[in-house]
């Protein structure tokens, strides 16, 4: 037998299947040419942060605009970092968006003919190909100790050359068959290294749908391929991984830009058809004048959780990523005001790969506009779900009578210039208190224009004169009379221009009244306030004002 045969037995004597086994139980799938097969392999660390459903955005789009297949991968080779129930975890957050796996790791199992899904459970598929690189000659143990990889850290430091693995510094690269027997029969625990051939100085292309073709250096080092304890690093996880799956887009973060070498070498030494990389740009925001990336610290809107928090509609966060991720989205739906968003054509071509920048007033901008696109009774229905859970004593007062509510929440959307008052479930629930008599309150104070004296004498004037039936401009004249006859200015510019021959104009009378009825003195249109809640709760309000 030759040595590689025997060391590779030595070290997998276990694994008795061979690659052609795995090839053939995960055969290239049946889809029309053209068809992507793409993922998304989070870590069950129990954040899900934006990225993920970024890059999910990216990856669903691909697939199921092209009749191709989109999964879920649970890479948990990092037990440390594992959070028990991180599966279901991001799942849910993926639902809640509307990304719909067509396979992969379900809560506590699988769904697919590609699995297992979750990374742990491929030990033996992982270890098939390691013993194949083994037999070839292309991979090797590593008995070096922490302590040992330490002090050759710091020796490489000093003598200012590059770190890790490789050439000379590669000590365990020749260790022969029987020092190694000795030392495994020893119980010394080792590594798997690839043996690599490269050359920092040879250059390769690579192909990336996002930044077309890279040139990247050769990787040079050693890398490991399976922990001490037989399980794989990322690299050799997703080589396997996404050949075996038949993965045709691998999209994820630039942070694997700096790897990417590592993983060409692997399909090309392992013979595995290359898939198309598609390095998206890191999520950044602007913080004091500087962009800088989007934090797990600092900034709250990058993890999921904080929009179903929040209250904001998952499609709004959506349609807004979309307007990252695509130059000519926006241009799209101001042409296709009510399109359904799956009829954008999301392509990879109009992705840019500078740093995304996350703009959290854009984004509210956005989820206005899709507030304001939909239709009362949905928002009625998805903002009455979020109350049930994060404001149950809010929610019984707001589903007291559905036709109210749907009233309040289409107040000043028909006009030609319709109100965008609603951002989010949590902006919603402080915006409509008003309109309901157990959280109104006077929130803001009375105009300082208008003395108590003053103030008293227009209620007083403006309940005798209210009249239910007026429309809103007879409404509006009454309260230019009152105007008037208090020695206020019935046009603003008046009071502008003489500040003296006025107490104020008719804004701060009807600002008085405002502030009466609603607590604000920014509210919607006051009459239509007053058909809605309605001639006894009006005049209640004006009295005990
Ligand atoms: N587990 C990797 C991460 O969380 C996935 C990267 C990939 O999609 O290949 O960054």
């Amino acid at each position: 037998m030759n040595k590689n045969k025997e060391l590779a037995e030595l070290l997998f004597g276990h694994i008795t299947k061979q690659p052609e086994y795995y090839e053939e139980k995960y055969p290239k799938r049946g889809l029309p040419e053209g068809a992507a097969v793409t993922r998304i392999g989070p870590s069950p660390t129990g954040f899900v942060h934006l990225g993920n459903l970024y890059n999910a955005i990216i990856g669903e789009r691909l697939a199921h605009q092209s009749g191709g297949t989109f999964f879920l991968r649970i890479e948990d080779t990092d037990a440390k970092r594992e959070v028990e129930g991180a599966a279901q975890l991001v799942i849910s957050a993926m639902d809640f968006f509307g990304i719909r796996f067509d396979e992969g790791a379900t809560a506590d199992s699988d769904n697919g003919e590609y699995g297992p899904y979750r990374q742990r459970l491929r030990k033996e598929i992982y270890q098939c190909y390691a013993k194949k690189l083994v037999e070839e000659g292309m991979a090797y143990p590593c008995f070096c100790t922490e302590d040992e990889l330490a002090a050759m850290r710091e020796e490489q430091m000093s003598k200012k050359l590059n770190f890790g693995y490789y050439g000379e510094w590669a000590k365990c690269r020749d260790l022969s068959f029987d020092e190694i027997k000795a030392k495994i029969e020893n119980g010394e625990p080792y590594v798997l290294r690839f043996r690599s051939q490269g050359d920092e100085k040879n250059h390769v292309e690579v192909f990336d749908g996002i930044r077309g073709t890279l040139k990247v250096s050769e990787n040079y080092q050693d890398f490991v391929l399976l922990k001490s304890d037989g399980i794989p690093t990322y690299h050799f996880a997703h080589v396997i991984d996404d050949h075996l799956m038949r993965t045709t887009h691998v999209v994820r973060g630039e942070e694997w830009l700096a790897t990417l070498p590592i993983h060409i070498q692997l399909f090309d030494t392992l013979g595995f058809e290359r898939p198309i990389y598609c390095h998206t740009a890191v999520l950044m925001k602007m913080d004091g004048g500087t962009k800088r990336k989007l934090s797990k610290r600092k900034d709250p809107e990058l993890g999921l959780d904080y929009y179903r928090k929040e209250g904001y509609a998952p499609r709004a966060v959506w349609e807004y990523l979309l307007t990252v991720l695509n130059s000519n989205f926006e241009e799209w739906r101001a042409a296709n005001p009510d399109a359904p968003i799956d009829d954008f054509k999301f392509t990879l071509e109009k992705m840019s790969n500078s740093g995304a920048l996350f703009d959290i007033m854009k984004f509210e901008d956005v989820s206005r506009e899709v507030l304001l696109r939909t239709p009362a009774s949905e928002i009625y229905d998805e903002f009455a779900e979020w109350l049930r859970e994060y404001d149950p004593e809010f929610c019984e007062i707001f589903t007291r009578d559905r036709e109210y509510s749907e009233k309040i929440l289409d107040v000043g959307r028909h006009a030609a210039r319709p109100r965008k008052d609603l951002t989010s479930w949590k902006q919603a629930r402080q915006f409509l208190s008003f309109y309901f008599p157990e959280t109104f309150e006077i929130e803001d104070a009375y105009p300082e224009r208008v003395s108590e004296s003053d103030r008293k004498e227009i209620f007083r004037r403006y309940l005798d004169t209210f009249d239910m039936g007026d429309d809103s401009s007879e409404w509006f004249q009454k309260i230019r009379d009152i105007t008037a006859d208090l020695g206020y200015a019935v046009k603003p510019k008046d009071f502008k221009k003489n500040p003296d021959m006025y107490k104020g104009s008719v804004s701060d009378v009807s600002a008085a009244i405002r502030v009466a009825l609603t607590g604000r003195t920014n509210s919607p249109d006051l009459w239509e306030i007053c058909q809605i809640i309605g001639e006894d709760e009006m005049r209640a309000r004006i009295e005990r004002a």
